[in-house]
């Protein structure tokens, strides 16, 4: 088992990451700092549960809990919303939650957030612990303290800021993880890697076949990398003043092109690696970003097969409207993370709107 820390004072944790841990000794010693003598009610969606409810109770009962309840929810996006949030809060009351118990997320990002959310505001608040299921929730949405729902205008407008007390990572979740599900996550550990790390992008790069062949001690020592990387930025910006908007990379055009599909035909992973070569592509026409580089971005993602272009059912001017409605955008300036190098972004906020037209537009089928 490996250990990344996340240093944020008082409400510093462990994430403990490695194969088959929720059966391991060493992470039942580690849990029970939290959980022992708790009421626990754990959120997970019925895809995870059928698989690793079981386990994961088994690991929570032999750290000393009490009741342990499990609420069950449609798996999806569409399940990420304040009514599946007020029948969390019905359940909880009706077996007792209280302050002292804890909330346990098992699953991908969509529980993640919706468990963190119920956990943020039960009550006012109680402890959470993470155990996600999904590569994208462990190399991104895990880490961090975001935590929400979406409205039907938009994604995440609801949420709060909550730091799990910790994040278990069991690599061997991943051997049930559908691929394109692998893939929506290895869009995420490519933009750590282009946004921080030159070292890493091209650790990536010669481990293509690895990626593929779902060799877990490459993706053990992946998670590790971008765990301490996602770490790392929210020690220094938590509540996302200044670097924290690095991790937007790629984003701002992804969740236009994602909104617009109506989040079904690309997943957010493939949403964000086109929003990637848009920002890359941007770069490039505004002379911040070298065309070689672009190609090595453009190589990678699709060699671990993620979508480069879209089809062309809406325009550029639609994805610039829905851009310009971000909830990043500060006073209607748009705010785009641009690659200066591989390991290099910045904040660029002056970008002309013909330029962003003919960058959408290169990657449109
Ligand atoms: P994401 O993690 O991409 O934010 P979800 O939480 O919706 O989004 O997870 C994506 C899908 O993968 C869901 O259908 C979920 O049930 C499923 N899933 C998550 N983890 C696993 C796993 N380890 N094995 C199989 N399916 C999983
Ligand atoms: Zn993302």
């Amino acid at each position: 088992m490996i250990i990344s820390d996340v240093c944020l004072d008082e409400r510093s944790y462990k994430i403990l990451i490695g194969k088959d841990i929720i059966n391991m000794e060493d992470t039942c010693s580690e849990l029970r700092h939290f959980s022992e003598g708790k009421n626990v009610f754990l959120v997970s969606d019925s895809n995870v549960a059928e698989l690793y409810e079981k386990n994961v109770k088994k690991l929570l009962s032999k750290t000393g809990t009490a009741n342990i309840k499990t609420e069950i929810f449609p798996p999806g996006e569409k399940s990420k919303n304040l009514s599946t949030i007020e029948g969390f809060y019905h359940s909880a009351l009706k077996v007792g939650l209280d302050r002292a118990s804890i909330v346990v997320a098992l699953g991908g990002g969509v529980t993640g957030d919706m468990a963190g959310f119920l956990a943020a505001t039960y009550m006012r608040g109680i402890d959470f612990i993470q155990i996600p299921t999904s590569l994208l929730a462990m190399v991104d949405s895990s880490v961090g303290g975001k935590v929400g729902v979406d409205l039907p205008e938009g994604k995440n407008l609801v949420g709060a800021f909550l730091q799990p007390k910790i994040v278990i990572i069991d690599t061997n979740f991943l051997l049930t993880l559908p691929s394109r599900e692998i893939r929506c996550g290895l869009a995420e550990v490519i933009k750590y890697g282009v946004i921080l790390d030159e070292d890493f992008f091209s650790y990536l790069e010669s481990n293509v076949k690895a990626l593929r062949e779902m060799d877990l001690d490459v993706y053990e020592s992946l998670i590790k990398k971008c765990c301490d990387l996602k770490a790392h930025i929210v020690c220094e910006d938590e509540k996302e003043h200044g670097v924290r908007s690095y991790l937007n990379y790629g984003h701002t055009f992804g969740h236009a092109i994602e909104t617009l599909g109506g989040y079904e035909e690309l997943n957010h992973g493939e949403a964000v690696s086109i929003g990637m070569m848009m920002a890359g592509e941007l770069a490039c026409l505004m002379g911040l970003f070298d065309r070689d580089l672009l190609k090595r971005q453009r190589s990678l993602l699709t060699q671990v097969g993620l979508p480069v272009t879209f089809k062309n059912t809406f325009s550029s001017d639609e994805i610039i409207n829905i851009m310009q409605n971000d909830k990043k955008t500060q006073g209607g300036n748009l705010r785009l993370i641009l690659p200066e190098g591989i390991g290099k972004v910045k904040i660029v906020k002056d970008a002309d709107k013909s330029q962003i037209k003919k960058a959408i537009e290169n990657a449109i089928d």
